[in-house]
């Protein structure tokens, strides 16, 4: 029997559902009319995107107005990012993020950097949390927007946003300026309960290939009164604020992923990762020797795992473990030495040696027990046998 392939690396992408697959289809050929027509053609594909934005409202709350659909969550967080920044500089060039946001977000403040605006990383503690009182403490009368990711994608810590929400609008009220709040929810969305106003937030961006929809389409959530400024120019489509003839067939994918990403929500389906989460976890910790957990032990999305495996390199363990058909996925350099880990483990202020062999796994609506044990087996047996012919090995099994 050829063995089947275990994925789990759905923090990365996650396989299109049947159920999405099935109403996507009609919309590469039989309604393919263009949604800015009148003629029925156009009828047809524009009813089709106004029903998938009320799908997506059933997933993250507020109302149709609000939800303008993108390309993807970078896209979103750009749009959110660029789109305030450059309506709001009139009232002060200043952003507050966090070290750990995904490179959508930072690569953006880099961006607006180069164009006049100061941008505060905010430290986080060692399990990957933004304290709310550090957001305050950095907010001046020049703050316009803070940008606070939902739950970190690498480590999968879940931050305080609505604690956070709430000191950001004390904040305001004391300055008297009114600073926008952006959350980058593309790793919450249909895994753990996203709400826009029991959060707070003024935007929230999502993504459908994140929640088992397909790539290449996301939302912006943009509270009624945010000041922002398009960020495509072009045609009047999503009313003035996206120009460009809108992807059909994304959209109505997005909207069915959604919709059963949201009852998945609802009936505490998505939370029955959490078991196989905690078995992959201890499985590891108690099989393997010098090994930690990343991130918050119980502050977790419920398909994250990321750990740090001493005297082994993430990158010999991920390609061993792709040999015997295992996906996962790692935040550490490459084996020539010269690369730096990811922004995130630095940011959480791993030692060297941990940095270095981080290896992330994030579980799926498929993920199974059985593959989950034999992950564990497999990475025992690949952590021996790198550790005999490691030059970093101290000790240790
Ligand atoms: C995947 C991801 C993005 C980017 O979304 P795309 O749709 O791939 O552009 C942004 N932020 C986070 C946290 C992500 O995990």
């Amino acid at each position: 029997m050829v063995n089947k392939r275990i994925y789990l690396d759905n923090a990365a992408t996650t396989p299109v559902d049947p159920r999405v697959k099935e109403a996507i289809l009609p919309y590469f050929s039989d309604k393919f009319g263009n949604p800015s027509s009148i003629h029925s053609f156009g009828q047809e594909t524009k009813a089709a995107i106004e029903k998938a934005r009320e799908q997506v409202v059933g997933l993250i709350g507020g109302s149709v107005d609000e939800i303008v659909f993108t390309s993807g969550g970078t896209e979103a967080d750009n749009f959110a990012l660029e789109g305030v920044a450059f309506a709001n500089e009139a009232k002060g060039k200043h952003i507050i993020t966090s070290s750990i946001e995904h490179h959508a977000v930072l690569e953006c403040c880099k961006f607006l950097e180069k164009r006049g605006f100061s941008v505060t990383y905010l430290p986080v503690d060692e399990s990957g949390v933004v304290s709310p009182e550090s957001v305050v403490r950095a907010i001046t009368d020049k703050t316009i927007l803070v940008s606070i990711m939902q739950a970190n994608n690498e480590i999968g810590t879940i931050e305080p946003i609505g604690e956070i929400a709430k000191a950001i609008k004390m904040r305001n009220a004391e300055l008297g300026i009114r600073s926008y709040f952006h959350t980058d929810a593309v790793q919450t969305a249909g895994h753990i309960p996203v709400n826009v106003n029991e959060l707070g937030v003024d935007l929230l961006s999502i993504s459908a290939h994140k929640l088992y929809g397909p790539k290449g389409v996301g939302a912006l959530y943009i509270r009624k009164g945010t000041k922002i400024t398009p960020f495509l120019h072009g045609g009047g489509q999503e009313r003035g604020r996206r120009a460009s003839t809108e992807n059909v067939p994304g959209i109505v994918g997005f909207g069915a992923a959604a919709e059963i990403a949201a009852g998945d929500v609802n009936n505490g389906e998505s939370k029955k990762l959490i078991p196989l989460r905690d078995k992959l976890i201890n499985g590891i910790l108690e099989k393997i020797t010098d090994a930690r957990l990343n991130g918050h032990l119980t502050q977790r999305l419920p398909n994250n795992v990321n750990v740090s495996i001493n005297y082994v390199e993430g990158e010999s363990m991920l390609l061993n473990l792709d040999l015997e058909g295992i996906a996962a996925s790692t935040g550490s350099a490459c084996s020539s030495g010269s690369l730096e880990p990811s922004h995130v483990l630095r940011a959480i202020g791993l030692p060297y040696e941990q940095a270095h062999g981080s290896l992330r796994f994030s579980l799926g609506k498929n993920t199974t027990e059985a593959e989950i044990d034999k992950t564990i087996e497999v990475l025992r047996k690949i952590v021996l046998k790198l550790r005999e012919m490691s030059p970093l090995k101290k000790g240790g099994k």
